[in-house]
C-alpha cells in the first residue's frame, strides 16, 4: 500500500527530487559512547566528518541497564565543551531509583545540557521482562515527567512505527506516545524500519490520534544484514523481502555490502523525503560514510563548521 500523496518513484534520487520538496532538510546523528582508546577515535573522526552538516542534534546513547552512565556522560559533556553541536543524552529508568537518574539530570543542567532522549529502557541483564526499578521512574512517561520538574529541557522519546514489542496493538502504543507527549516530550524519534509504509501509516495514525510534535524517522544504514535482522525481531521491525534479497549470497562481500546498503537507505530517504519528512535522524553506530552519503543525497552539503573549538 502506498501514500496518497507519494510522487512517482522513477528516478527520484537522480532526478533530484529531495532538494525540489518544500522546506529545509534537518537532520541528527546518534553516536553510542566509546569503550576503548580506539573506539573513541573512531567516534571523534566520525564526529568531524558529520559536523558539517550542520546537524540539530547529535545523541549519545546509553548502555543498557545504565552500563555506560559515566562513558555517556563524559561523552556528551565533551561534545558540549569542545564542539559548536548541541549534544543530547540518551537516559533510561532501568536499574536505578529516581534520586538516582534526577541526579543524573541535575548534573546534565549544571553542565549546560539542555536535551534528553527519555526512554525506559530494555530489561536489565538477566531478565527476560521489563520489571521497573523498586523507587524508580517505571516507564519513559514517568521519566519525562520528572526530568521536567528539573529543568526546561528539550526531551525527545522512543516512538515505533510497527508498534512497541510489549505493547499489546498499536492503539495501546499510540496511546502511551500521546502520554509521553501529554508528560512533556517535544519530539519522537523512531526505533529503525525497512518497510517505509510502515512509518507513513504511522505518521497518518498519529496525525489522526491528536500527535502535533515531530516525528522523525529513525533511518540505520544496514551493511551487516544478518545482524540487523536479528535487532529487527528483537524490536518488532519487519524484515520486507526485497531487503533480504538484496543482500543475499553477500556474506562475504563486505564492500559490495556497503553500496547496496547506500542504495537501499538512499531509496528510503527519499521516499521519505518525497513524502514530505523534512527531518531524519541517522543511527550511525559511529561510523560516518553511510550517513555522510545518505546526507549528501538528500541535499545536503558539508559546510564549514563555524565557531567549532575542536573540529
Ligand atoms: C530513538 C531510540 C533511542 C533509544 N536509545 C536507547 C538507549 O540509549 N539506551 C537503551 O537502553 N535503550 C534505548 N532505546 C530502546 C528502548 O529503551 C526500548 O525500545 C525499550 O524497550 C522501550 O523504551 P521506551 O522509552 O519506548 O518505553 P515506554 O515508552 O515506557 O514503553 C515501553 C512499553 O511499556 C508500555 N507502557 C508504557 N507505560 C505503561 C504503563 N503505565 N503500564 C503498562 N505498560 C506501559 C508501552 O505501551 C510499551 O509497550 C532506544 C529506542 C529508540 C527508538
Amino acid at each position: 500500500m502506498t501514500s496518497q500523496n507519494e510522487k512517482p518513484a522513477a528516478s527520484l534520487i537522480l532526478g533530484g527530487a529531495p532538494s525540489l520538496q518544500k522546506g529545509p532538510i534537518r537532520v541528527s546523528f546518534e553516536f553510542f559512547p566509546p569503550k576503548t582508546p580506539e573506539m573513541e577515535e573512531t567516534l571523534w573522526r566520525s564526529i568531524h566528518r558529520l559536523a558539517p552538516f550542520q546537524p540539530q542534534f547529535v545523541s549519545v546513547t546509553y548502555g543498557a541497564g545504565g552500563s555506560t552512565r559515566q562513558r555517556t556522560h563524559d561523552t556528551v559533556k565533551r561534545i558540549h565543551d569542545e564542539t559548536s553541536l548541541v549534544p543530547a543524552a540518551h537516559l533510561t529508568c532501568v536499574g536505578a531509583t529516581r534520586e538516582e537518574v534526577d541526579e543524573v539530570v541535575r548534573d546534565y543542567w549544571n553542565a549546560g545540557i539542555r536535551h534528553i532522549v527519555a526512554l525506559r529502557g530494555d530489561p536489565a541483564e538477566g531478565q527476560s521482562k521489563y520489571v521497573p526499578h523498586p523507587g524508580g521512574y517505571a516507564y519513559a512517561s514517568d521519566l519525562v515527567a520528572g526530568i521536567r520538574k528539573i529543568g526546561n529541557f528539550e526531551i525527545s522519546v522512543a516512538a515505533y512505527p510497527e508498534g512497541h514489542v510489549d505493547s499489546s496493538d498499536l492503539a495501546v502504543d499510540m496511546d502511551n506516545l500521546k502520554r509521553k507527549i501529554d508528560a512533556g516530550a517535544t519530539r519522537a524519534i523512531t526505533q529503525f524500519f525497512f518497510d517505509t509504509d510502515c512509518f507513513l501509516r504511522f505518521r497518518d495514525r498519529a496525525v489522526a490520534a491528536g500527535v502535533t510534535v515531530p516525528l522523525i524517522p529513525g533511518i540505520m544504514p544496514v551493511t551487516n544484514f544478518n545482524g540487523a535482522r536479528r535487532m529487527a525481531v528483537m524490536n518488532g521491525a519487519s524484515v520486507p523481502d526485497w531487503l533480504a534479497k538484496l543482500f543475499e549470497g553477500l556474506e562475504d562481500e563486505a564492500e559490495t555490502r556497503k553500496l547496496v546498503a547506500i542504495v537501499a537507505a538512499a531509496e528510503q530517504c527519499v521516499r521519505l523525503r518525497a513524502n514530505g519528512i523534512q527531518d531524519f535522524h541517522f543511527y550511525t553506530l559511529n561510523r560516518a560514510d553511510l550517513t555522510y552519503a545518505l546526507c549528501h543525497i538528500l541535499g545536503l552539503r558539508a559546510m564549514p563548521v563555524e565557531g567549532s573549538k575542536s573540529i
